[in-house]
């Protein structure tokens, strides 16, 4: 493996590119005739927006809000907005855009946050979705890519800001944590 502290590849490139071609492909049927205001959870969302959206064939526009709740590989249960979006969302239709959902306390908590906007609907997209860890009832009306409880770095993710530029999702070797 070119990068040591990778264990194994968890979902290989190819495999990314043809489920986000997928999950495009159904957005662009679900809103059919609409505008969706694509909403990207910075940092760790970026390679996965920005590979969606170019499989996404209705009008949209994006933004992106950064919230931090997560410090080496465990939460801290709070989140933080760090960065607002500067646009009003009143009567939009928006797709929230995550790298992974995990115990579901950031995207539960992003959700409540800009629905006090009145926004037509909100909706959330993730690359990953890890069950297992969930500690509130947010489920994803998207998602690539169900995965086992294991720390994944790779495709935007990273470990200590390292590894985002990997092509596919990798799992940490747990030793070297
Ligand atoms: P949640 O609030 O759902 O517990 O946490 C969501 C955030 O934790 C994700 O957006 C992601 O930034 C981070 N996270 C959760 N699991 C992983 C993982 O396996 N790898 C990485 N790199 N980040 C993770
Ligand atoms: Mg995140």
């Amino acid at each position: 493996m070119e990068f040591e502290k990778i264990a194994s590849v968890l979902i290989s490139k190819e495999d990314i590119e043809k489920r986000v071609a997928e999950l495009g492909a159904q957005i662009s049927k679900d809103y059919e005739g609409k505008e969706p205001l694509f909403v990207g959870v910075l940092k760790g969302c970026f390679i996965f927006m920005a590979d969606l959206m170019r499989n996404v064939t209705v009008d949209c526009s994006m933004d992106f809000m950064t919230v931090s709740s997560y410090e080496g590989t465990s939460s801290t249960g709070a989140v933080k907005i760090t960065k607002d979006l500067n646009q009003d969302i009143c009567g939009k239709d928006i797709i929230i855009v995550e790298d992974i959902l995990d115990s579901g306390v950031t995207l539960k908590f992003l959700e409540s946050y800009l629905m006090v906007r009145k926004p037509n609907s909100i909706r959330i997209a993730t690359l990953a979705d890890k069950p297992a860890r969930r500690k509130t009832d947010i489920k994803a009306d998207y998602a690539c890519f169900e995965i086992p409880d294991a720390f994944v770095v790779g495709y935007g993710l990273d470990y200590n800001q390292k590894y985002r530029n990997l092509p596919y999702l990798g799992i940490l070797n747990p030793e070297l944590i």
